[in-house]
């Protein structure tokens, strides 16, 4: 983890105008952790490990921390995942991993918070989803959750989703279009529905006592189009700060591009305090790649800056050979593995920009627009690489070992810039 999260302003230079103004929040504090006002769009996750097993949870909030995940949502569905929430808390605290823990309710939130005070005081925040609190008995049970949360001044998250709408107040919706002389598409009724469960569940969470500032909200649905048009309804209603995220986006490729199209356009808007990529992952796969994309979209926005970018051009025609591609890659292994360390000694290292292009075309001007930058001989060009450091023309290095010549003049830059008494450039 590279990044501090308050040194930081919301729009970067690399975002410049070209990203709307943000939506005024107020700012809820999550177990340290600040949301909304100036505070940096937050990056969440989500454990899929059974919660009553403490050692693999233990084990995967731990990777997802540091993999970057400033806040870890774990799902607390029965009374012994309930039990092991304070053991979970414990363990990770003893071994120096703070990260705030979210309980996730569905359906029996009101029996397990109140019936598990230990687990609800280790928690930093409670997800409530509006639509699995009851039906009848929907009042009661969204207040015990609520005078729990109020007990224990934890925020909650009332996190509506459309897969689980709240089923009465969509059928008394549909039928008050139902009764007018024009009734709206059944579709638009629904985001509705959506919109007014959300701020219907925060009137009412206000009304029985828990402080406007410890209140948060989303809307997930799981297509894009959609995704766009709920947020933009439900952010001008208020000022709690709004959770994004495309529910069930789908696995990799997919999941990814459906994701980062929705959660790009409404941060640009300036609409967003915290994001969780919900990808599904493959059989044993790394469910730290989801804290990653979703790093990846805030930086690649210029909203937050995590760790150096390389920059390196696709390749064609006119740069035949894969070793082109092979130094993008080392660059970008090498920058990866020197963090951990650079992080601590350089402040402002996670700003910086190589690029390695693959030919003359496009390569000295990309490698003047980075940091440090170098452009490679495409085929038939002369063997020969002109490095660019600040802009300037730096050296041209020949032979077999340029990647490891570069490397060297990498971190030569790496020290001049943003070692002890350099002067701050960021
Ligand atoms: S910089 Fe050269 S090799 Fe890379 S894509 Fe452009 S023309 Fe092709």
């Amino acid at each position: 983890m590279s990044e501090s999260l308050n040194r930081e302003a919301h729009r970067t230079d690399t975002g410049g105008d070209a990203l709307g103004t943000r939506r005024p929040a107020v700012v809820v504090d999550v177990g340290g952790v600040g949301i909304g006002g100036d505070h940096p769009v937050v990056v969440q996750s989500m454990t899929n490990t059974d919660t009553a097993d403490v050692e693999a949870t233990v084990s995967q909030v731990t990777q997802l921390a540091e993999a970057g995940s400033e806040l870890v949502r774990l799902t607390v569905n029965t009374s012994a995942a309930a039990r092991a929430v304070p053991e979970i808390s414990d363990r990770l605290r003893a071994s120096g991993v703070t990260v705030p823990l979210i309980g996730d309710f569905h359906f029996n939130g009101h029996i397990l918070l109140p019936g598990n005070p230990s687990c609800a005081a280790a928690l930093d925040k409670y997800r409530i989803n509006p639509g699995n609190v009851g039906g009848r008995t929907w009042d009661a049970n969204f207040a015990r959750i609520v005078e729990c949360a109020a007990e224990h001044d934890k925020p909650v998250r009332i996190g509506v989703n459309w897969g689980s709408l709240d089923q009465a107040l969509l059928t008394t919706m549909m039928d008050e279009n139902a009764a007018l002389e024009r009734p709206r598409e059944a579709h638009d009724v629904m985001i509705d529905a959506m919109i007014e469960s959300a701020m219907r569940s925060a009137r009412v969470a206000e009304e029985i006592g828990l402080p406007h500032d410890r209140i948060l909200l989303s809307a997930k649905v799981s297509g894009v189009q959609d995704l766009l048009t709920v947020y933009r309804r439900l952010a001008p209603l208020s000022d709690y700060p709004l959770h994004l995220g495309l529910t069930e986006a789908g696995m990799g490729r997919k999941g990814i591009v459906s994701s980062t199209a929705g959660l790009a356009i409404l941060l640009a808007e300036g609409i967003g305090d915290t994001i969780r990529v919900s990808l599904t992952p493959t059989p044993g796969g790394d469910r730290s790649e989801e804290v990653r994309v979703a790093r990846q979209i805030l930086q690649s926005l210029g909203l937050r800056m995590f760790e150096p970018q390389v920059t390196a051009c696709p390749g064609c025609g006119r740069t035949t050979s894969t070793f082109f591609q092979k130094m993008a890659q080392e660059i970008e292994e090498y920058l990866r593995t020197r963090m951990p360390l650079w992080s601590g000694l350089y402040p402002g290292i996670e700003t910086l920009g190589v690029a390695v292009m693959g030919c003359v075309v496009n390569g000295p001007g990309e490698s003047r627009h980075a940091d440090i930058g170098i452009s490679l001989p495409g085929s038939f060009e002369e063997p020969s690489a002109p490095v660019y450091v600040d802009g300037e023309h730096h050296t041209t290095l020949r032979g077999d070992d340029i990647v490891a010549q570069f490397i060297e003049i990498l971190e030569a830059y790496v020290v001049r810039r943003f070692g002890a008494g350099a002067e701050a450039k960021t």
